[in-house]
Parts: C-alpha cells; sequence; structure tokens
C-alpha cells in the first residue's frame, strides 16, 4: 500500500475510533520495517515461531498480538513480551496463559475468540461456552490475564450478508456478555472483527479492532517467512 494511501486508512480509522492491526505474517522484518516507518506500531502474528524472531530482531515498541491457534506447550515463549493475545479458545488456554503470566509476573490483555463462520475448520468458542468460562469460579481468580473483550472471523464468502449477520451475532454476544459479567469493567471493551476482504462490513457493525494484511502489505507471497531473511 501505498504510503498516501495507508496514511489514509489510519486517519479513516482514527476517526472512527476502531483500532488498526497490522497483520504481518508471511511478511519479512524490511515489509514490516516500511509499515512500521509510517507509524503503525500495533503488528500482528498467527504463529509462535513466526512471532519469536520478529520481536527478537524488530523495533521494542511494536505491540505484538497473538492472533492464531495457540497451543498450550507454546504459551511461555510468547507471555514475556506478547501485548495482546486474541484468540483464547478454551479455558485451559487461559490457565496456561495466567500461570505462566504470573510467573513472568505480568497481565496479558486477551480477548475470547468467537467461533461466528459457517466453516468447520476455524477455532472458536460458541457463546455457551464462553459463559461455562465466565461462570467457571477459578476464572475470578485469575489475576494476571485481563479480558478486554471478543474477537471473530466471518465465513470467507462474497456473499455480504452472511458476513454482515456474522459480525452482526458477534457483536450481539458481545453485548451480553459485557452486560451480564463486565458492566463496570470499562476495559472490556474490544470487538475484533474485520479483515482485509470484510472490514468496511465489521466496522459498520461495531468492530472496534481492524485485523488488516493484505490490504496493507499486498498479496501473501505464498511462502514462509523463515530467519534466514533476517
Ligand atoms: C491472516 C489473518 C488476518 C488478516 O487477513 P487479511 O485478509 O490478509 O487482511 C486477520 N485475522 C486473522 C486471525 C488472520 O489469521
Amino acid at each position: 500500500m501505498h504510503t498516501a494511501d495507508f496514511q489514509r486508512l489510519r486517519t479513516n480509522l482514527q476517526e472512527k475510533k476502531v483500532e488498526l492491526i497490522a497483520v504481518s505474517k508471511f511478511k519479512s522484518p524490511v515489509q514490516i520495517l516500511d509499515v512500521y516507518a509510517q507509524g503503525q506500531r500495533i503488528f500482528a502474528e498467527n504463529k509462535v515461531q513466526d512471532l519469536l524472531p520478529k520481536y527478537e530482531y524488530l523495533p521494542k515498541d511494536i505491540q505484538w498480538h497473538m492472533i492464531g491457534h495457540l497451543q498450550k506447550n507454546k504459551v511461555k515463549y510468547i507471555v514475556p513480551f506478547v501485548a495482546m493475545i486474541q484468540s483464547v479458545d478454551s479455558f485451559a488456554l487461559l490457565l496456561e496463559i495466567e500461570k505462566k503470566a504470573a510467573k513472568a509476573q505480568r497481565v496479558i490483555d486477551f480477548l475470547f475468540q468467537m467461533y461466528i463462520a459457517k466453516e468447520e475448520t476455524k477455532y472458536g468458542l460458541d457463546e455457551e461456552e464462553l459463559l461455562a468460562i465466565l461462570d467457571n469460579p477459578d476464572f475470578k481468580r485469575l489475576r494476571h490475564v485481563r479480558p478486554r473483550g471478543v474477537m471473530g472471523m466471518a465465513t470467507q464468502t462474497d456473499d455480504r450478508k452472511v458476513v454482515r449477520e456474522e459480525f452482526r451475532a458477534l457483536k450481539k454476544i458481545f453485548t451480553r456478555v459485557k452486560e451480564r459479567y463486565f458492566s463496570t469493567d470499562a476495559l472490556f471493551k474490544e470487538i475484533s472483527m474485520g479483515m482485509s476482504g470484510d472490514y468496511e462490513i465489521a466496522i459498520a457493525e461495531g468492530s472496534t479492532m481492524v485485523r488488516l494484511g493484505t490490504v496493507i502489505f499486498g498479496e501473501r507471497p505464498g511462502r514462509v517467512f523463515t530467519i534466514g531473511e533476517l
């Protein structure tokens, strides 16, 4: 994306009070630094093994978000530095983050990843599973994780009506949960929805965070980033 277009996008999102998360998966450090130089500070990766070397070699004022499925045995690697984990999809995972965050003396912001799409392969909780976590007495005892809201991915389809309905459903889940469990918690306010193909719909339906890769960096090159590129 050209500088002028990128700045227009940023200004546009700022006016709507929507946070821009630059999804840098598959992108080289050089490409990331180019976007960093234009003022972007929040970047996201979906794999721990890509996040680690990028964290290590790129500027330390980058806020890294984890947006991909996270295995419990990899939590320990990202807890020392990660700014937000958007992909909490089980209570077991949350307990592991709590444990490792306590050890690292950190409090980790996180989102509950909700399953809203009509696709079999996507990770995420349904509303019932989310309520079960929130009703679990152990949930209230967590001191090193901080619930900030929900995240969801719509079905990959050209049918904008389907996408809109899914985002609307996520917003409704958020609102119900907010009223019932977090009405006095000002920090529980994020609805992370919207990717390159559907972020305008997401914003119209109440998104507070869009996760954009392709529109910022261009098409995915179809190859995996390696440490060698550093
Ligand atoms: C890759 C990815 C994105 C960004 O997708 P684009 O279509 O490139 O904008 C957003 N969210 C998640 C969870 C992703 O894995």
